[in-house]
């Protein structure tokens, strides 16, 4: 294992690993927005130090759960609204292009990957998409204006589907929830194809997503982790590097 907190160093074997790779893969979490104006969850100042989550069962059981999930989301959207894809993004998605990476594994809900040109094909959102909500009973998509628009009117009420009368959720993945099986499979695919699979801001602590990168390793892939904190994971990499990833990543948004 190569540890290196020296930027130079860092990026000359990242680019080696790209070269040697056929397969490569890119596994992204919070950290990678944070420098788009994006809290993550478990740094200082994180959401999680703000507000414990709430979980899917809660949500589903509770009115109050549901009116309480919309306030937070509404709170925050002016930050996902505003943002723009980071150093980091940007950087993956030249990767994409040139072809020297193959996809990209997201547990992002922000949709800054394919705000920054990532093609659909080459994206596993494996926690959902935070730019639209969906009836948990019938499946009909609801945008964020038409539920904010009911929310306000009503005093902060959530709203129910109209067809329905199911409960309204982001499109998003909550705890307890289950997985999308669609996307799990394509992630399983993208891990099982890798001969190089990148961490890039993620505390790797979130499960079954952070299994991806373990198996990944286990089944012989070379595994880079770029984060600004240590993770569990650190010691079976064959690169870690502790700095910022807009940082580590800014000239492999231009580079050939
Ligand atoms: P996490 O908050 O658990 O971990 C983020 C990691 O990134 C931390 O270890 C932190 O030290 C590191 N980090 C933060 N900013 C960094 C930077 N600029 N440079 C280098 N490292 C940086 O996030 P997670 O592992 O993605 O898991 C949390 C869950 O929360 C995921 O399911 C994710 O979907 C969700 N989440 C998503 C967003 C988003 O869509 N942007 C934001 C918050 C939480």
């Amino acid at each position: 294992m190569i540890f290196d907190t020296d930027l130079k160093g860092t990026r000359a074997r990242l680019a080696e690993l790209l070269d040697e790779a056929e397969f490569a893969v890119a596994f992204t979490g919070a950290g990678i927005s944070t420098e788009c104006g994006i809290p993550d969850f478990r740094s200082p100042g994180g959401l999680w130090t703000k507000n414990q989550p709430i979980s899917f069962d809660v949500f589903c059981a509770h009115k109050e759960a549901r009116n309480e999930a919309w306030r937070r989301k509404f709170n925050m959207e002016e930050a996902f609204a505003n943002a723009r894809p980071g150093r980091g993004h940007k950087a993956l998605a030249n990767l994409l292009t040139r072809g020297r990476l193959k996809g990209v594994i997201t547990q992002n809900i922000d949709g800054l990957h394919q705000a920054s040109g990532v093609a659909d094909e080459a994206l596993v959102e494996l926690h959902g998409n935070g730019t639209y909500a969906t009836c948990l009973e019938c499946g009909t998509r609801y945008e964020l204006d038409w539920v904010r628009e009911r929310f306000e009117a009503s005093g902060g009420i959530a709203p129910d589907c109209p067809r329905c009368g199911g409960p309204i959720k982001a499109a998003t993945i909550s705890f307890g929830q289950s997985m999308p099986e669609r996307e799990m499979m394509r992630a399983d695919r993208f891990t099982k194809e890798s001969d190089l699979f990148i961490v890039i801001g993620s505390s790797l602590v979130v499960f079954p997503a952070a299994g991806f990168p373990l198996q990944a390793k286990t089944l012989g892939a070379k595994l880079v982790i770029l984060n600004r904190e240590p993770t569990e994971f650190d010691s079976m990499a064959d690169l870690v590097c502790h700095a910022e990833i807009g940082d580590v990543l800014a000239p492999f948004a231009t580079d050939a």
